[in-house]
């Protein structure tokens, strides 16, 4: 049986709108602290540069959007084609989730270990609910697992 124990988070259009706005989605904190809490690592994989991900980051938890953890969560390193979960150091790709709004990153024989999330894009409404949505979805999945 597979212990769905690591968790991997897209940035742009899951987290925050994109990397040059940076509008937090409603409810990231919320969202990020679920996942903290429910997992046992946390990692950040997304298109955006290394370089560019610190200050992102940073000015989340800096604005209270993200808890401070984040400043600490790992970047998978991958050459920016699909989202391999077998990127995941040391990790099995079955105890892996993925949570991610776009179809394209993933790979097919991966595909029972991604969560889709709707894309958040313009005008980024305050009513949008996703991530309390992939919450749900989560926590059902972790416990029939
Ligand atoms: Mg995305």
């Amino acid at each position: 049986m597979a212990r769905e124990t690591i968790l991997a988070l897209d940035l742009e259009g899951t987290l925050i709108s994109n990397a040059v706005s940076q509008f937090p989605r409603p409810g990231l904190r919320q969202f990020l602290g679920f996942c903290g809490a429910a997992f046992e690592s946390v990692y950040l994989y997304t298109a955006v540069r290394d370089e560019r991900c610190g200050p992102i980051i940073q000015r989340l938890v800096e604005e209270r959007f993200a808890p401070d953890w984040l400043l600490g969560i790992p970047l998978v390193q991958w050459d920016r084609s699909l989202k391999d979960l077998g990127n995941i150091p040391g990790v099995s790709v079955n105890d892996c989730l993925i949570v991610d709004d776009n179809p394209d990153y993933i790979l097919e024989e991966q595909r029972s270990q991604w969560i889709a999330i709707a894309k958040f894009e313009s005008p980024y409404p305050d009513t949008d609910r996703e991530l309390e949505q992939v919450q749900r979805l989560l926590a059902e999945r972790l416990a029939i697992g």
